[in-house]
């Protein structure tokens, strides 16, 4: 299709409801998503539901949510309408039936007239004569009109030629002869294939760009020679480099790891971050930055800039990224997601919530993360104080109880009667260094750090004392003495 600056641009989804949604899906749909946004153009999405036999029970409503979760709007699809609804292909079956009577009258298309076992067994001859099987070298039309149920459709390939055409992609692309080959249009349950389906709809629906994963290319032959019977510009085909697991040697597959989009919901990456990361898998809008917004990546959103080499998915690269999206979040945003973490069984003040976020947060790449090591208790001392089960643990090194003990009834007794508040890490420790010059630093640090913690590892004792507040800590040392 040659470009036409004043036409309307739009792109679509197209999933069908046969399972989950893995990453390779929502890539597509995110291109599709920001080239139209990029345009000022329509993204639909619509649900190709006519293999009922694939059709897995609740697909539909996982797309949609894995879509709103990744604020991935459509303009026209289920739950919004349009000019062109119904957007279910199940629902849209009189239209297939329409273009099809087109093509019958055209004299390309027919009803088959062998059956399915016949089809077979000549499929197996020309398997174990080891030559490709093509089905317009046996075509038997039937002499019945079409009259829909018990019938298959299938298209008349009537001039057998080599294709050539280009992908915005790929670039340009040709296929011989024996790409060409008469394909089912309608099967005899009624239901149109994904071939004639997609693109009666993608006629039907205006649509400009087509964005799919490059396992099309090979089928493009077949879909230019039923525009042309249709007497059709072809959309702009775009077609989406493969998705390599991780050491970069295979296509990531649903059985190798491509799992579950929502499963990154449930483990705590932020919905922007993964936009950005699946942005990023076959797209660089050039330059150092790697760290976009949503908006931010609809502004330079390019299809010239896709890439045809397979792209990478890396998994710390993905954590990388996530965790600079946290960044980019406000602090009260982060407080929200810390709280969320939280065992229930802590009651935690918001003024402890604020000074606490930053720390934990400063530990985690997904708020799945931060769940588990709250779950495991690695901060429960910020809630609660830890019983000490070896008490000799407190003392530095060979240091002996009675002199911690001196030490600690020192660091009570100024945190005690000293003025000033434990407002900042700073302000806790010009409190106590006057003690550390006089006793040592390890001697007087480590024991105050070990009783407020109760662990070998924890912020340091001005940061503890300060998150936990004077009382908290006076608290807890009197408790040890
Ligand atoms: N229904 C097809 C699939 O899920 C969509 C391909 C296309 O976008 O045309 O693979």
């Amino acid at each position: 299709m040659k470009e036409n600056s004043n036409q309307k641009i739009v792109t679509r989804f197209a999933p069908s409801p046969t399972g989950f949604m893995h990453v390779g899906n929502v890539r597509t749909a995110i291109f599709a998503y920001l080239w139209a946004k990029r345009n000022n153009g329509d993204f639909i999405l619509r649900i190709e539901d006519t293999d009922k036999a694939r059709e897995v029970e609740g697909s539909k409503e996982h797309i949609v949510e894995a879509l709103k979760w990744l604020k991935i709007d459509w303009d026209q699809g289920p739950g919004v309408d349009g000019p062109h609804a119904p957007y279910i292909q199940s629902e849209r079956l009189d239209i297939y039936q329409k273009y099809a009577q087109i093509l019958i009258k055209k004299g390309y298309a027919y009803v088959d007239a062998l059956t399915e076992d016949e089809t077979e067994i000549l499929r197996q001859q020309a398997e174990s004569n080891e030559k490709p099987f093509l089905y317009r070298e046996h075509r038997k039309e039937s002499t019945n009109d079409y009259t829909g149920l018990g019938q298959t459709l299938r298209f008349k390939i009537k001039e057998i030629k080599k294709t050539t055409w280009v992908d915005a992609v790929f670039g340009n692309l040709s296929a011989g002869e024996e790409a060409l080959d008469d394909f089912v249009l309608i099967k005899a349950d009624g239901y149109p294939t994904y071939n004639f389906a997609h693109l009666v709809d993608d006629i039907e629906m205006n649509v400009t760009h087509v964005m799919r994963g490059q396992e099309f290319i090979s089928s493009t032959p077949k879909y230019l020679a039923l525009y042309e019977a249709l007497e059709h510009e072809p959309p702009v085909f775009v077609s989406m480099p493969h998705i390599l697991s991780g050491n970069g040697q295979k296509k990531l597959g649903k059985r190798d790891g491509a799992k579950d989009i929502l499963d990154y919901r449930t483990e705590g990456y932020e919905p922007d971050a993964m936009f950005n990361f699946l942005a990023f898998l076959g797209f660089n809008p050039g330059g150092e930055k790697e760290v976009y917004t949503h908006n931010e990546l609809v502004e330079v959103f390019d299809i010239t800039r896709v890439q045809k080499s397979g792209a990478q998915f890396n998994d710390e690269k993905l954590n990388w990224i996530n965790k600079e999206h946290i960044k980019l979040m406000t602090h009260i945003q982060k407080i929200e997601y810390v709280k969320k973490c939280i065992p229930d069984k802590f009651t935690v003040s918001d003024e402890l919530l604020v000074k606490i976020e930053p720390i934990v947060t400063e530990r985690i790449y997904t708020w799945g993360e931060l769940k588990k090591i709250f779950q495991e208790g690695e901060f429960d001392y910020f809630f609660t104080q830890i019983e000490v089960d070896d008490v000799s643990k407190i003392n530095w090194k060979t240091q002996n109880s009675e002199t911690t003990k001196k030490y600690l009834t020192e660091v009570f007794e100024l945190l005690n009667t000293s003025f000033g508040e434990f407002n900042s890490a700073e302000n806790v420790k010009s409190l106590i260094w006057p003690l550390t010059e006089k006793y040592g630093r390890g001697e007087v640090l480590w024991p105050i750090r070990y009783i407020l913690s109760g662990k070998d590892k924890s912020p340091d004792p001005f940061v503890l004392s300060y998150v936990l507040g004077r009382d908290e800590v006076l608290k807890r040392i009197e408790k040890y003495l």
